[in-house]
């Protein structure tokens, strides 16, 4: 059987449980307040790392699971819909979470770096993606939402590392907030 053909059975198997409609209603409280932050790395998978589940948990993953223009924009609109239409909710949690071993360290070699950026992307902006010590990036990501005029500060921030070998995350310490 295909990936795809494999894929769709398991899609078929999934609508024909229950689990679909344990989910919330637009505008929506995710069922354990909780936002991720992390990296694309399959090997980090929330879903089973955390256990997280189906309409538990906002989920935003990029490379190294960085706090990008891209992720505080989806971050501040969905604060804003918090404030605005669901403003008796308590906040969510928000979790950066790092990586040990993470891919995005290729970045970090500039030859590899410099030939990428030749495709049409800012060889700067690349520089600053790589996750070689998780603890140090989460702790400047972290930093970098605290500094977010557009995030509120009434949501709880913890940064994590993950060990891909023991499977275990620790909370790295972060600036007051
Ligand atoms: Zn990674």
């Amino acid at each position: 059987m295909s990936v795809l053909a494999r894929i769709l059975e398991n899609n078929r198997s999934f609508a024909a449980t229950g689990a679909r409609t344990k989910v919330p209603e637009i505008p929506f409280i995710p069922n354990e307040q909780l936002y991720v932050i992390t990296c694309i790395d399959p090997r980090v998978d929330p879903a089973v790392t955390l256990g997280v589940d189906l309409g538990d948990a906002i989920v935003a993953r990029n490379v190294g699971g960085r706090v990008t223009a891209a992720v505080l924009q989806d971050l501040a609109w969905i604060s804003y819909l918090h404030e605005t239409r669901t403003p008796d909710a308590e906040w969510f949690e928000l979790l950066v979470i790092h990586h040990t071993d993470c891919g995005s360290g290729l970045l970090a070699d500039p030859g590899l770096r410099h030939d990428f950026a030749q495709r049409g992307f800012d060889e700067q902006q690349l520089a600053a993606m790589p996750v070689l010590d998780p603890a140090e990036t989460v702790r400047a990501d972290v930093a970098k939402l605290v500094a977010a005029p557009q995030i509120s500060r009434q949501i709880a921030l913890t940064g994590f590392s993950y060990d891909l070998k023991t499977g275990l995350l620790s909370e790295v310490v972060l600036p007051a907030h």
